[in-house]
């Protein structure tokens, strides 16, 4: 096979790719502000980079990226370009089943964005019903699994701008970030702490707000000039090396009997 990219593909080829490669990597993105020092595609670069990388090594056939997700806490900030769940999770739901159709039993969900895990759970617990497994990889809440440095703070904070750094070389801007960790208090007794977790008498509870209620730099969490950027190639290969083996593994999966 002389890719696994399906965009690289003849239609002839993708069927032949099919007939012995049946797990598939879509890469899944979306287009949201990330403060003053990262480009509104950060997500969807991060997934798609992860996508080809971990494609290769696990010899699976990488789909192309779904680059719109569910950003509708950002939407205040120009360049977010958001879709609604309906739209995504149908967007998605209909590719997943294009994939199926032509072959896949098993679908990888490289996702870069926390708004769009939801619907893609429900997603693959539709494909579940028809035989076809699902996982989604969230990169954020395994790096600092993956690394003993790797622990994400917030949103475009320092472990997420480092490993842009490492993959997308010049578009990062260090200097402009205005970053720093959200805990403060709201009413006498709650405290904020992220887009969906407040605190009361010290017991997290989702209070859902908007990205401005919190930040309006629109970025939060360890400020990125705190961490020296080459800890973002490390982190970027840990990932690859783990969710590659995870991969290869799950390539072997059957529908639990
Ligand atoms: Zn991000």
């Amino acid at each position: 096979m002389r890719s696994f990219y399906l965009e690289d593909m003849t239609w002839t080829e993708a069927r032949d790719a099919f007939q012995s490669i049946d797990t598939v990597i879509l890469p899944v993105g979306t287009f949201e502000q990330h403060g003053h020092h990262l480009p509104v595609g950060t997500d969807s670069f991060v997934a798609d980079y992860l996508a080809r990388r971990v494609g290769e090594l696990s010899e699976v056939i990488v789909a192309p990226l779904m680059p719109y997700g569910c950003s509708s806490a950002h939407t205040e900030y120009t360049g977010t370009l958001s879709l609604s769940r309906t739209a995504f999770e149908s967007t998605i739901q209909d590719i997943c089943d294009a994939l199926v159709s032509h072959g896949a039993k098993r679908i990888v969900f490289m996702n870069g964005h926390g708004g769009n895990h939801a619907a893609l759970h429900d997603i693959g617990v539709r494909l579940r019903r028809r035989e076809i497994l699902s996982a989604i990889i969230d990169w954020w809440k395994i790096s600092g699994l993956v690394h003993p440095q790797g622990t994400c703070t917030g949103h475009a904070e320092a472990i997420e701008t480092v490993i842009t750094m490492a993959i997308w070389p010049g578009k990062v801007d260090v200097k402009a970030a205005s970053c720093a960790p959200v805990s403060r208090n709201w009413t006498q007794g709650i405290t904020i702490e992220s887009l969906a977790r407040s605190r009361f008498r010290g017991v997290p509870l989702d209070i859902p707000l908007l990205t401005k209620d919190l930040m309006p730099s629109g970025s939060w969490g360890q400020h990125p000039s705190e961490l020296d950027p080459q800890l973002g190639n490390e982190i970027v290969e840990a990932l690859i090396e783990f969710i590659a083996a995870f991969v290869r593994e799950f390539k072997t999966a059957q529908v639990p009997s």
